[in-house]
């Protein structure tokens, strides 16, 4: 069955334009330019409505982690609205597609984590989050305990509280963020920040400032500290190897609870179930989102340890949202989660797919504009630099050379994309070994034609 397109891609695009704001978008920009509208997915294979095939290195927005053009979930949504489309679990009240997942999740988290709280989105969550730790800790006799602290360039939604515990400054510059009580502490991110130090020290010395603002702060005042495994949004920075192991050392010494954002990382992208477990790190909480219903729906949820749950428990929690635990969006998440478990996809990440593109990744370093390489499972970036000796930056403005980068892959029918200088992909977990071979060569490509532009232009 094909939704045929009804108008013009002109025509769609002035539309487009007139009546619709899109996110993180300049719209005066848009307008210019025109969106590229894609119409159709399959596999790892996007068509836009002039007919181009386009590979998909980032999974939509990291989340299509089963390919696009699944029947099966298409079927479990149809199945479940024929049933029953919507109810709530407010007031006592449950149903069965949020039973079943919320315990099907408790059967591959961690041995501690066996409660969900659900919620519509990964910023919804996260917002949940905040509410929860605070309430964990005033039922406890510790309402003093509400600093969480976050980490400089991380990703955590775009809600007041998402954005809030993320650490991107041009979002914070918007509408009066963050909310009182989130304090932030440096990123592991060496190729930028590392200066003259080796790695491992400067993963030690990042680590440590969590430590010294739990001393600043007073630990009778933080309540928790939250952090993506793999940073991703903010460039996929993948910390020295020292970094976590000493996160979790400071985490063990001091009362505090520990938040892992795995929306990205989540189901299967690092190449274990969950980011933490690729690194090494138990959180009391869980962050989820996109991964878990590979995007087909919009779910997002917290899964919090045993302890949280009999803390909370013990009162009214007067929180939650009408689609938490959605009917539609958790069948078709328990079908994307069988899924991953037929086709075995994490094992394929974390000893296939993933080991074949990192050799291929890595070698990408080859080409006289990328620096460092970096990849964990099937997310990795670039350092785009004009002196690798030097860890160099561009003489112009951050993102300058990564956005004209980004144009030459989307020309080229591939979707990478930039954040400052660093171009990162992380594709859907069923990619196959020949459309990693094309994957590479159009980004080999795409870097040959950004070197010889920004030549042209005086940027090198
Ligand atoms: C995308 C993302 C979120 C926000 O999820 P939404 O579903 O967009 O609200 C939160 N945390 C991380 C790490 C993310 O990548």
């Amino acid at each position: 069955m094909h939704l045929t397109n009804p108008r013009p891609t002109d025509e769609l695009q002035a539309l487009d334009a007139a009546h619709h704001m899109h996110p993180f978008t300049t719209g005066e920009d848009l307008a210019q330019k025109g969106a590229r509208i894609i119409t159709r997915g399959d596999g790892v294979w996007l068509t836009d409505s002039e007919g181009n095939r386009i590979l998909d290195g980032m999974s939509g927005l990291w989340c299509v982690n089963v390919g696009y053009g699944r029947a099966r979930l298409a079927d479990a949504a149809a199945r479940q609205m024929k049933e029953l489309p919507y109810y709530n679990t407010f007031f006592q009240t449950s149903h069965v597609p949020a039973i079943e997942l919320a315990a099907k999740l408790a059967t591959i988290t961690p041995d501690h984590l066996n409660h969900v709280f659900f919620a519509g989105s990964g910023s919804e969550a996260n917002d949940t989050n905040i509410r929860m730790v605070r309430t964990y800790w005033a039922l406890k006799g510790k309402p003093n305990k509400k600093v969480i602290i976050s980490r400089r360039n991380a990703y955590h939604g775009s809600t007041l509280g998402g954005a809030s515990l993320g650490g991107m400054g041009a979002m914070h510059a918007q509408g009066g963020l963050p909310i009182p009580d989130v304090h932030h502490i440096g990123q592991p991110d060496w190729w930028a920040e590392g200066g003259d130090m080796t790695p491992q020290d400067f993963g030690l010395a990042r680590a440590r400032e969590l430590e010294t603002a739990i001393a600043e702060l007073g630990e009778d005042r933080v309540a928790a500290f939250i952090a993506e495994p793999i940073q991703g949004a903010g460039g996929v920075i993948i910390p020295p190897d020292s970094y976590w192991p000493e996160i979790q050392r400071i985490c063990d010494a001091h009362d505090i609870l520990l938040i892992a954002d795995e929306v990205i990382c989540g189901f299967g992208r690092t190449g274990e179930w969950f980011g933490s477990q690729t690194v090494g790190w138990t959180p009391d909480i869980m962050t989820i989102a996109k991964g878990l219903s590979s995007g087909y729906q919009p779910i997002g949820g917290s899964i919090v340890s045993d302890e949280i749950a009999s803390v909370i428990g013990g009162d009214e929690f007067n929180h939650g949202y009408t689609y938490s635990g959605h009917p539609v969006a958790a069948a078709v998440a328990l079908e994307n989660l069988a899924i991953i478990e037929e086709e075995k996809l994490v094992a394929r990440v974390r000893n296939e797919i993933g080991p074949y593109l990192a050799v291929k990744w890595t070698a990408l370093t080859d080409h006289p504009l990328v620096g460092e390489a970096k990849i964990k499972g099937l997310m990795g970036s670039l350092a785009l630099t004009p002196d690798k000796a030097r860890r160099a930056a561009f003489t112009a403005p951050a993102g300058t050379v990564g956005f004209i980068c980004r144009e030459f892959s989307f020309a080229n029918n591939l979707i990478m994309r930039h954040v400052g200088d660093r171009m990162i992909i992380a594709p859907p977990l069923v990619i196959s070994k020949e459309d990693v071979d094309t994957l590479i060569e159009r980004a080999w490509k795409t870097f040959d034609q950004t070197h010889a532009k920004l030549k042209d232009e005086g940027l090198l």
